[in-house]
């Protein structure tokens, strides 16, 4: 019998092949023939999660908290984050207003599924979290890509943002501090951003993913706090994943308006049931727990970081914006673009990173990943031998262009 060819859903062909898969897959093979490739690509942090929140989750195994749970997480969690956001940042939520997801990109996924329509488009700030776009396009909706600019510190500009609002314009995402570039957005811009929202209805998505690792002294500019009537129309989307270390356990959660919590809870219901009950305790300790984890992790990147932008503000037509959170850097390294090595062409950020794989042996990921392919995002959640021993290569690497 012949193969049946099967066609597969057009919402899937929407998305594009990630341009860091190939990357990835050089980057794992060199180091399974033992080659020494050095890690700057990753998208978590160097350390383990703490021991109070990993003895929380053994204890959950044993106390038999091994069956399916509420669909939006354990009540107690859901009251232990109305806590955190609360004693945080002086905000009031209820627990009806909270869904636990199985990390923050789910709880980003089900909001798109039951916030967007074919045709309605969704502004988004680049360069871009990689998920942002499939996931709106996943949902039918359709993102639209505006660009921040390095010589405003990856700052929003408003009026760069208003050139981009049609009547079709649905949604903003937001994440500051971000990923790839570490920047924050200012009070003046979220001012701006609010006073459009406001104005025009939007929905606004907070990704605070990364609130708890900045590295400045003032506090975080937020959505919610340029305007209290904006909690009536916005997501604020976190989860434990990166302040406390747990990429693994997939516990993020989402706070908003209760009929949009309870549509998202619908979906849950008819996709995951419910996160992992095991991973919801530990998250429960992590939540309620002690508070000075991430202090910790900010401590140890601030000298990392501070060599890593020095550092690569050193090499020859490399710019680089002074990260104000998060653990990546985001040099401009496009002065590069144009060389070539052993009658290679080195066209764009791919072929760069390429280029630093094979020549450096150094992972990174290329800014046309994240919509801005002049730069290559480098992560300082590394120790700080491998850093130093990194940027050594990719500097005498890039000495070999021509
Ligand atoms: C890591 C990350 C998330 C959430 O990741 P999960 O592992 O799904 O919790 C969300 N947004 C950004 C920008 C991230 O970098």
């Amino acid at each position: 019998m012949d193969t049946p060819q099967i066609v597969l859903a057009q919402r899937v062909q929407l998305i594009k092949p990630s341009p860091t898969l190939a990357v990835n897959a050089k980057a794992k093979a060199l180091k399974a023939s033992g080659a020494d490739v050095l890690n700057f690509s990753v998208g978590e942090p160097d350390f383990d999660t703490p021991a109070h929140v990993r003895a929380a989750g053994k204890q959950a195994i044993d106390d038999g908290h091994t069956r399916y749970t509420a669909v939006p997480g354990i009540i107690e969690l859901r009251e232990g984050i109305c806590r955190r956001f609360a004693e945080d940042h002086g905000w009031k939520f209820t627990p009806d207003q909270i869904q636990v997801s199985c990390g923050g990109k789910h709880g980003l996924y089900n909001m798109a599924q039951v916030l967007f329509n074919p045709g309605d488009e969704v502004l988004i700030p680049t360069p871009y979290w990689v998920s942002y776009p499939p996931i709106v396009l996943l949902a039918g909706a359709t993102p639209v890509l505006f660009p921040l600019d390095e010589k405003d510190d990856f700052d929003l500009n408003p009026d760069i943002l208003r050139q981009h609002i049609t009547p079709r314009t649905r949604a903003i995402i937001l994440n500051s501090p971000s990923n790839p570039t570490g920047a924050v957005f200012s009070r003046k811009a979220l001012e701006a951003v609010g006073a459009m929202a406001l104005e025009r209805g939007w929905i606004i998505i907070s990704d605070d993913i990364y609130d708890t690792i900045t590295f400045g002294n003032a506090p975080l500019p937020h959505i919610l706090d340029v305007d209290p009537r904006l909690q009536a129309q916005t997501l604020v989307l976190n989860g434990v994943s990166k302040s406390f270390a747990m990429t693994g356990w997939r516990i993020g959660y989402t706070a908003g308006p209760k009929h949009i919590i309870a549509a998202m809870n619908k979906v849950q219901s008819q996709s995951t049931s419910n996160p992992s009950s095991v991973a919801q305790y530990a998250a429960l300790a992590a939540v309620t727990g002690p508070q000075d984890f991430p202090g910790v992790m900010r401590q140890a990147f601030l000298p990392r970081r501070a060599y890593m932008v020095n550092t690569l503000r050193a090499m020859p037509g490399v710019t680089c914006v002074q990260p104000a959170g998060a653990f990546y850097v985001f040099p401009n390294m496009a002065a590069y673009f144009g060389r070539s090595f052993g009658g290679k062409p080195i066209t764009g950020s791919v072929e760069l990173a390429e280029f630093l794989l094979e020549e450096a042996l150094v992972a990174v990921v290329p800014g046309a990943a994240f919509g801005a392919d002049q730069f290559i995002r480098f992560s300082f959640a590394a120790a700080m031998d491998v850093i130093e021993e990194g940027l050594r290569r990719v500097g005498s690497a890039l000495g070999k262009l021509t």
